[in-house]
């Protein structure tokens, strides 16, 4: 494994990394205190990314390397994909803010899942727009096979009831991409996901959220009532495979929980640069060379901390490196979330620590970085249901085996 940044993707992220600071962090905090306004600027820059984007063949976070086709016959050659650049291209924006990040419109979760699963026509209809991804409801989180938002076939269409919480890009997206049963007595096997344009009549948004971090991010609850979706917005097998189960849903996560492991890499490492510069008058935090025992606390600490946000960001390049060679990577995905997802609030609330009052100021986007981190390690899979689906993988144990 080559640990440099493949040479092609170096201008992705030099721009990516050239609109974080330029762009990105000078409306961090206007766009913290004004949450749910739509950050404007993003029209802009959004055309520009994704033009440098399409040159590297990624996209900002949806998943495009899934949709490649393997040509019979052809010689296999290790690549970094589209995975790999999106990876690259998160963290840099994320260095900026993760909130505006969120907020980038056609970067929805429900992006990923087209990308990944549609079939052509699918692709054509909805390629271009922006989707979220609506699994959670009032009573369901992590165990997301617990839906009970149903989809009823009449005739060529599917009517959908439920209702959904806590959904990025629920109020901004032109569609949603929504979870539900189609017999709740068949259980995992039955959940599919279906795209429902957000002009749909049988779609009404209840609210937006008010929350601790991302608040540039629109975070929304819509009740669902005798919506109708054509029969043909539905992604994926219209089938019920007792036998296949949830795999073709959860697919989608393997693509993007590293991408959510890479929003907490830009996060920490923003952290960590200015932490840096806050205190290099009083100690010198470039010192790599004094043993451990002889080092003050406070350096001791930030080495630590580098340590640590280096361990997350190669677990997260093996993970789409992975994904590009198309070798099976749910448990390093998993692996990297839990990592990264844990480490990130550790060390964005540890620079807040030593930075102390100016660390815990407006003055300074320390507390704010601290803030955003900690949705990173919830959404997409919590810390806790990371390590139970690597505990899984690595005991070889089905999810009614292992709870
Ligand atoms: C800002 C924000 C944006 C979000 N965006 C979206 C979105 O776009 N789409 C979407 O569908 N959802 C979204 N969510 C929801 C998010 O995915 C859920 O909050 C998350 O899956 C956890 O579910 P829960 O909050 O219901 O917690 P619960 O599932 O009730 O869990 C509560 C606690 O128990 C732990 N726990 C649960 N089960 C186990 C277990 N088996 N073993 C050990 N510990 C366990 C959890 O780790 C957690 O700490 C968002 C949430 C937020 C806050």
């Amino acid at each position: 494994m080559n640990l440099e940044v493949p040479n092609k993707f170096k201008g992705v992220l030099k721009t990516a990394y050239t609109a974080a600071e330029v762009l990105l962090r000078p409306i961090s905090r206007k766009y913290d205190v004004g949450e749910h306004t739509y950050p404007k600027e993003l029209d802009i820059l959004a055309a520009a990314l994704s033009g440098a984007n399409n040159a590297s063949g990624g996209a900002i976070g949806g998943a495009t390397s899934s949709r490649e086709k393997e040509i019979p016959g052809a010689k296999k050659v290790l690549k970094n994909g589209g995975n790999m650049a999106n990876c690259l291209n998160i963290q840099g924006i994320s260095y900026g803010d993760v909130g505006l990040l969120l907020s980038f419109p056609g970067q929805g979760l429900g992006n990923a899942a087209i990308a990944a699963v549609s079939n052509d026509e699918q692709l054509k209809k909805f390629g271009k727009m922006w989707a979220a991804m609506a699994i959670t409801e009032p009573n369901v989180g992590s165990d997301s096979a617990a839906i009970t938002t149903t989809a009823r076939k009449e005739g060529n269409n599917y009517i959908l009831n439920g209702e959904k919480i806590f959904v990025t890009s629920g109020e901004r997206a032109d569609c949603v991409v929504v979870w539900a049963t189609l017999d709740k007595g068949i259980g995992r096997a039955a959940i599919k996901s279906f795209i429902v344009l957000r002009s749909n009549l049988g779609m009404k948004l209840e609210r937006v959220e008010k929350k601790l971090g991302i608040r540039a991010s629109d975070t929304a609850a819509f009740v669902l009532t005798d919506c109708v979706v054509p029969g043909t917005d539905l992604l994926g097998n219209p089938e019920i495979d007792v036998k296949k189960g949830f795999g073709g849903v959860m697919e989608t996560f393997d693509n993007t929980r590293p991408f959510v492991a890479a929003m907490a890499l830009g996060c920490m490492q923003a952290a960590i640069e200015r932490t840096r510069e806050i205190l290099s008058e009083k100690i010198n935090l470039k010192d790599h060379k004094t043993p451990i025992n002889k080092l003050k606390a406070a350096q001791a600490q930030f080495y630590r901390m580098e340590a640590d946000y280096e361990a997350a960001r190669l677990l997260v390049l093996r993970a789409a490196w992975m994904a590009d060679n198309k070798v099976p990577n749910s448990m390093e995905a998993s692996i990297c979330k839990a990592k990264a997802g844990r480490v990130g609030v550790e060390i964005t609330l540890k620079c807040v620590e030593l930075c102390s009052s100016l660390g815990y100021s407006y003055k300074e986007l320390l507390e704010k970085w601290g803030r955003d981190s900690k949705i990173l390690d919830i959404f997409e899979g919590t810390q806790q249901i990371q390590q139970l689906i690597i505990a899984r993988r690595m005991l070889g144990k089905g999810s009614s085996e292992l709870k």
